[in-house]
């Protein structure tokens, strides 16, 4: 063979090759679905690197579950869904943003529904099946988690949480991943009683017992001062709660999980 069509015979292989190779990329761009916790600091003044934005987290580029900074839009979700109106989880409470490109749904209105549309049903937003399951967190004002799915792919994102009534607790289904808080280590969280009402936020053990039953893998998020002031050993604590049946893993600003 003439070092001509060797040459050309080594281009056509090279280039079939790479075509493999993007087919097999773009399935499982398919079928995977991206988890990227753009924000982990809870409710907390201390400051640290890669634990400083408030509450988002970024589903598959698309939806952005939680709206702590506004530097979150430059991400261009399609859409944007508040667990509760707590300015950690909406920062428009506390800062003016006009240009606001995609729609924001909650468990309440805000501005008579101007910024955010309540959404109690399960609605269709591109190729994501979203329900609304509330939860227990403050007694002031209500909260929602999100059951999504889609890809295949199904995960829960709870928000700030006490717990979840038996009645909803029904719509909750099996999900690869549950995306929880963890502002307090100790047991029992931190929960005040009003009269019949309870307000705060649970422990990361009883969250474990609440979610245990949906999942077998739960990302911890919204982290309290117990986590930043070591974050080494925090990291450590989270993950000694994982056994045989379930994993336990800790998010930071930027960390992409994929599923
Ligand atoms: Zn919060
Ligand atoms: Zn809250």
């Amino acid at each position: 063979m003439s070092e001509f069509k060797q040459k050309v015979k080594q281009k056509v292989k090279h280039k079939v090759k790479q075509k493999v190779k993007q087919k097999v990329k773009q399935k499982v761009k398919q079928h995977t679905m991206s988890i990227i916790t753009l924000g982990t600091k809870g409710n907390i003044k201390e400051r640290c690197p890669f634990y400083s934005n408030h509450s988002g987290v970024l589903i598959d580029s698309t939806l952005l579950l939680d709206f702590g900074e506004k530097k979150f839009l430059r991400h261009h979700p399609k859409a944007i869904l508040i667990t509760h109106l707590h300015p950690d989880h909406a920062c428009f409470m506390l800062e003016d943003i006009s240009k606001i490109n995609c729609p924001i749904y909650g468990p309440s209105a805000f501005e008579n529904g101007k910024l955010v549309s309540i959404i109690k049903k399960p609605k269709k937003i591109g190729e994501f099946k979203i329900t609304p399951i509330p939860t227990i967190h403050s007694f002031k004002i209500p909260s929602q988690g999100y059951l999504l799915e889609g890809k295949g792919k199904k995960i829960f994102y709870s928000g700030d949480i006490i717990t979840i009534e038996k009645a909803h607790l029904k719509k909750m289904k099996q999900v690869d991943v549950v995306i929880t808080e963890a502002s307090f280590i100790r047991r029992g969280g931190m929960i005040r009683k009003f009269d019949s009402q309870i307000s705060g936020h649970n422990g990361v053990s009883e969250l474990i017992k609440l979610f245990r039953p949906f999942t077998k893998r739960i990302i911890f998020i919204h982290f309290g001062s117990w986590f930043v002031v070591d974050i080494k050993e925090g990291k450590k604590t989270i993950k000694a709660l994982a056994d045989e049946t379930l994993i336990t893993e800790t998010g930071y600003d930027g960390k992409e999980f994929l599923i």
